[in-house]
């Protein structure tokens, strides 16, 4: 199977060992392209964009409740200044970060460096609004600022979950996403631990997961990452980069500026742009709009 040629991006759900593991597997290609198209991010501010956007795909996608929207935010005092990442819960995300024009050196061993990117000192918050008063919001300190270790310490301390998982955005010479993509492995309790070591074995013996991807496609991870474990496919669902703004939500926005300010931007009189922060979509208001808009929230 492989999934080089095609242009959708894909979430694929295992169980494993009579129901004792689940796993998940995205290959995100596409939605990290998409990413790095509208916030023309550098290799450094795509692989910490795109990893953040697969785990939350993955987790989203976990979710029961329709219409819910799953948030990861990581806060360190790195110098891409923030990754934020947001999930339906089909696993469809949107995502920006705080700076991403940050340019770092590759790492000794040849890799993107995602952690110095992010940084440390900081927090690596989930929270899941399902539609109730409050969203169920949980955080961990960031571990190395690689966003899978800190996704895994949040689950493990958090959520109590004994998670494992790995992330990968590979970027091509000319910048372009090569392959992208996750997995997640989740323990139920009472797993044995010859069960652990296996996986534990497995994961350390994988290939490179984007490698994997790139060249062979999801099913793959999950013939390594589960060998000598049986296991079965239980969905396969598409997700992808998908924005839900609207020229209404911006509108929403707009009457929300303060009073004094609205009055002055009518005065002016010029257009004014409304950008999305997680799309490249802008909203034009001419003067005469910002006026109807003032009218109709007195
Ligand atoms: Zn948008």
């Amino acid at each position: 199977m492989n999934n080089k040629e095609e242009n959708h991006d894909e979430l694929i759900r295992a169980t494993a060992a009579d129901g004792m593991i689940k796993m998940a597997v995205v290959s995100a290609k596409n939605m990290v392209q998409r990413a790095r198209e509208i916030h023309n991010t550098t290799p450094t501010a795509s692989a910490a964009l795109g990893r953040t956007l697969c785990a939350a795909s993955l987790l989203g996608n976990a979710m029961k409740e329709e219409n819910a929207t799953l948030t990861i935010r990581v806060a360190g005092d790195g110098p891409v200044a923030g990754v934020v990442a947001v999930s339906d819960s089909a696993g469809f995300v949107r995502g920006y970060v705080g700076n991403p024009a940050v340019d770092l050196p590759l790492r000794a061993d040849g890799k993107l460096d995602v952690g110095r990117a992010v940084g440390r000192n900081g927090n690596f918050t989930v929270s899941r609004d399902i539609g109730l008063k409050e969203p169920y919001i949980g955080s961990t300190e960031l571990v190395s600022g690689e966003i899978a270790e800190d996704l895994t310490a949040y689950l493990t301390e958090s959520e109590q979950v004994p998670s494992a998982c790995a992330l990968g955005v590979l970027v091509d010479k000319d910048t372009s996403i090569k392959a992208a993509g996750g997995f997640l492995v989740q323990l139920m309790p009472g797993a044995e631990e010859t069960l652990i070591s296996t996986l534990e074995e497995n994961i350390f013996m994988m290939d490179q997961l984007t490698t994997i991807l790139d060249e062979d496609g999801a099913g793959e991870v999950f013939a390594q990452v589960l060998k000598g474990i049986e296991y079965h496919i239980v969905s396969r669902e598409e997700v992808g980069y998908r924005c839900f703004c609207s020229r209404e939500r911006a509108e929403e926005a707009i009457v929300c500026i303060d009073r004094k300010d609205l009055e002055d931007m009518i005065r002016d009189g010029k257009d004014i742009e409304v950008g999305c922060q997680f799309c490249d979509a802008k909203y034009v208001f001419t003067p005469e709009d910002l006026r109807r808009l003032a009218e109709s929230a007195e």
